[in-house]
C-alpha cells in the first residue's frame, strides 16, 4: 500500500512536472544541453567549429528555439573569425541589446529572446560595414528551392594583383560571389607548383578564379574592386612582392570583360593613376596547393600588402 502510493505520489509530480514543461515549451522547439548553454544561458560556441561557419548554400537561416527567419544567405561573408557573419539581418527580426560586459552589443531573436552572438560596426568587411557575429548552434539553415536555379549562369573572372591570399581575401567577401580559388596562370609550366612559380621562370602569375552570381554582383564591380585593393601601377611587383608573378593582369573570360576593364583603366588614367595591368585571354588556371586557399581565414592573419583604396 505504502509503495502503491510513493509510485502515485511519483506519477503525479512527472506528469505535474511535464505539464508544466509543455506550457513553457509549447511555441518553441525543444533544445539540447549544449543549444541551451548558447541561447538561454549566453554561451558562445567554439569558433571554427560551428556547422554555418563555412557554409555557404542560398536559403535562410532561422531561430532554432523559435524559427524565426533571421539572415538570408545573400549577406553571409566569409570574417575569417570562426563564426557565421551576416552584414545585415532580416528586418525586425534581430534586436540589439546593451551586453552584460558594458562593451559589446548582443544580438538576440526578437521573437523569443534567444540569444545569437554579437554584432560589431565599422570593421569595413563589407560596405554595410556592419558583422552580425552568429553562433551556428543558435541557427537552423533553410535551402531556397532555387537555390540550383542559377548555377547555369554563373560567370568566371580571374584577376591577378600580387600575392594571391590578400586578392582571394578582399573578392571571396563581395556578396554574390559563389567561390574563390588561388593559382597560377599565364605562363608556360603545366601543373606548376608553389615553388616553381616563386623560383623559376614559368611565366605564371598568382591569380584568383572568381565565379559569381551575375545576379548579384556583376564583372565591373569585382574589377573595380581589383583595381581598388592593389596599385595597378607597379610592374611586375605589388608592395614588398617582387617578381613578374606579382604582376597586375586580367584574365578575361568573355569579351565584354575586356572591354569592362578597358574602360576602367581609361577612367582611372583619367583621374591620374599610373595603370600597368595586362589584359589577356583567360587560359588553364592551375589550382595553386591547398595550404594557399582561404590563406587568412585560416590563419587568421590579415593581408599586409592588399588594403582598400576608394579609387571609382
Ligand atoms: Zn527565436
Amino acid at each position: 500500500m505504502r509503495k502503491i502510493s510513493i509510485i502515485l505520489i511519483l506519477l503525479a509530480s512527472s506528469i505535474n512536472i511535464s505539464c508544466q514543461n509543455k506550457n513553457t515549451d509549447m511555441e518553441y522547439n525543444k533544445l539540447s544541453s549544449e543549444e541551451k548553454r548558447i541561447i538561454i544561458n549566453k554561451g558562445t560556441e567554439a569558433p571554427f567549429v560551428g556547422i554555418y561557419d563555412t557554409h555557404y548554400e542560398t536559403g535562410i537561416y532561422k531561430c532554432k528555439q523559435c524559427n524565426t527567419p533571421l539572415f538570408k544567405s545573400d549577406n553571409k561573408f566569409d570574417a575569417g573569425c570562426g563564426w557565421p557573419a551576416f552584414d545585415d539581418a532580416i528586418k525586425g527580426a534581430v534586436k540589439q541589446i546593451p551586453d552584460k560586459d558594458g562593451v559589446r552589443t548582443e544580438i538576440i531573436c526578437a521573437n523569443c529572446g534567444g540569444h545569437l552572438g554579437h554584432v560589431f560596426v565599422g570593421e569595413g568587411f563589407t560596405p554595410a560595414n556592419t558583422r552580425h557575429c552568429v553562433n551556428s548552434i543558435s541557427l537552423n539553415f533553410e535551402p531556397s528551392e532555387i537555390q540550383t536555379k542559377d548555377t547555369a549562369n554563373y560567370e568566371t573572372a580571374i584577376f591577378a594583383a600580387g600575392c594571391f591570399w590578400g586578392v582571394e581575401h578582399h573578392l571571396k567577401l563581395v556578396p554574390g560571389v559563389i567561390s574563390t580559388e588561388v593559382g597560377y596562370t599565364g605562363g608556360k609550366t603545366s601543373n606548376p607548383t608553389y615553388q616553381d612559380v616563386c623560383y623559376t621562370n614559368t611565366g605564371h602569375a598568382e591569380a584568383v578564379q572568381v565565379v559569381f552570381d551575375p545576379s548579384k554582383t556583376s564583372f565591373k564591380d569585382l574589377a573595380k574592386l581589383f583595381f581598388e585593393i592593389h596599385d595597378p601601377g607597379q610592374i611586375d611587383r605589388q608592395g614588398p612582392d617582387v617578381g613578374n608573378q606579382y604582376r597586375s593582369e586580367v584574365f578575361y573570360t568573355n569579351e565584354k570583360q575586356k572591354e569592362i576593364t578597358k574602360q576602367l583603366i581609361q577612367i582611372l588614367k583619367q583621374k591620374g593613376y599610373k595603370v600597368v595591368t595586362r589584359l589577356t585571354p583567360a587560359d588553364t588556371f592551375y589550382p595553386a596547393e591547398e595550404s594557399h586557399q582561404d590563406y587568412y581565414s585560416k590563419t587568421g592573419a590579415n593581408p599586409y600588402c592588399h588594403f582598400y583604396k576608394k579609387k571609382f
